[in-house]
């Protein structure tokens, strides 16, 4: 299996150092070999090359299996040309992978209960949300889309643009995954403002007749976000746009009150799968031992389990991760009284011996 790494800023290096060590370990347990090419992106690629992904990138990641990648940007890049800023990066590589499909399960880890922002009585039950995001279009990829100025002051837009296809291959993907879950997608849109909107439920609502089996609902993404902090375990699958989706994952992630230990997938038609932890560079603790590698280390369980067909190894990582927050393993960010404190390679390290 061929695995593109794209280590990228901040903590993004030591994170995926770790992800690498835990395939290796697969690999030796199961008798399978990873070969990894590396290659840049965001931060790194344009200090060295001028542009956030350049064209090697984005070829030595079709070549492979898979990409895993750590995370982009940091302040050093925060005021240079918006044009060629690491997000354009991240941007750019979904587009051109034709990543449509990203997947971020939020789920509440029972051994992490304490650090989930929302009353016990409200999860009780656990949380377990699955967030399919369209990826590649909407607003952030529209036409027209401009900064300008007009009358002596500046303006802006942006367009939210949905054709049928890119609605239905991603309601595609948002059934198929509740198929093997709990069967029930939540649409979420804006269709009592919005003409894209009514075009999106329309298409979902048509796709749905290829999948009776699984239960379809329709929220407004103004409801959903209420309804997310209010009782999220009425969704099983949550399927929306790019700009909704973005807010929507964060959100229902950040309720689990671990941001270091949930991993995402990006998925096309066909070709390689891109796996990543949903947090950012956290330039904060950059290069200090202090990064949570957990959500990175799932992000390698998923890619196994969606791109490479290995459930088998996908669920022993799992459990291995299970068995070290069990043990009381924790990094700063889910720390809590009386577990033990580690760093980026010693939780690590945890993850591998359990394996
Ligand atoms: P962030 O996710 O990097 O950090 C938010 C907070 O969470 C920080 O306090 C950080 O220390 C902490 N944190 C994040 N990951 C952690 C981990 N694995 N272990 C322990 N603590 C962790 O978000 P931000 O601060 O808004 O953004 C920092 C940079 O990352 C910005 O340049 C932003 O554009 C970029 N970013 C990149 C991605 C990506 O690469 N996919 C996603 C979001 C933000």
């Amino acid at each position: 299996m061929k695995i593109c790494i794209l280590a990228g800023d901040g903590i993004g290096p030591e994170i995926v150092a770790q992800g690498v060590k835990v395939l290796d370990k697969v690999g030796e347990k199961f008798g399978c070999t990873f070969e990894y090419s590396e290659a840049l992106i965001g931060g790194v690629a344009i200090d060295a090359t001028g542009g956030p992904l350049p064209d090697s990138t984005v070829e030595r990641c079709k070549e492979a299996d898979a990409v895993l990648l750590g995370a982009v940007g940091g302040p050093k890049w925060d005021t240079i040309d918006p044009s060629i800023r690491p997000e354009k990066g991240l941007l750019g590589i979904r587009k051109a992978m034709g990543l449509f499909a990203n997947l971020r399960p939020a789920v509440l880890f029972p051994q992490l209960k304490h650090a989930c922002y929302l009353r016990p009585d409200i999860v009780e039950n656990g949380l377990d949300v699955m967030v399919v995001r369209e990826l590649t279009g909407g607003i952030y990829f529209g036409e027209p889309r401009l900064e300008g100025e007009i009358e002596g002051e500046r303006y802006g837009y942006n367009t939210m643009v949905y054709r049928e296809h890119e609605i239905r291959r991603i309601a595609r993907v948002a059934f198929e995954a509740a198929r093997k879950r709990g069967g029930r997608v939540c649409s979420v849109d804006k269709a009592n403002v919005l003409d894209v909107s009514r075009v999106w439920r329309d298409v979902v609502v048509d796709e749905h007749a290829e999948y009776a089996d699984v239960e379809l609902s329709h929220m407004y993404v103004d409801n959903a976000a209420m309804q997310l902090v209010r009782d999220p375990g009425q969704f099983d699958v949550i399927v929306t746009g790019n700009l909704f989706g973005d807010i929507l994952s964060d959100e229902a992630a950040a309720i689990t009150g671990s941001i270091g230990m949930l991993p995402s997938a990006s998925l096309g038609a066909d070709g390689p799968g891109l796996y990543e932890p949903i947090h950012g560079s956290a330039p904060d603790i950059a290069g200090q031992d202090k990064a949570n590698p957990l959500a990175t280390i799932l992000s390698i369980a998923m890619m196994l389990r969606h791109s490479m067909d290995m459930a088998e190894e996908a669920d022993c990582i799992e459990q291995a991760v299970q068995k070290t927050l069990e043990q009381g393993y924790r990094t700063g960010d889910i720390m809590e009284q009386g577990a033990k404190a580690v760093g980026t390679k010693a939780m690590g390290a945890a993850v591998l011996e359990n394996l």
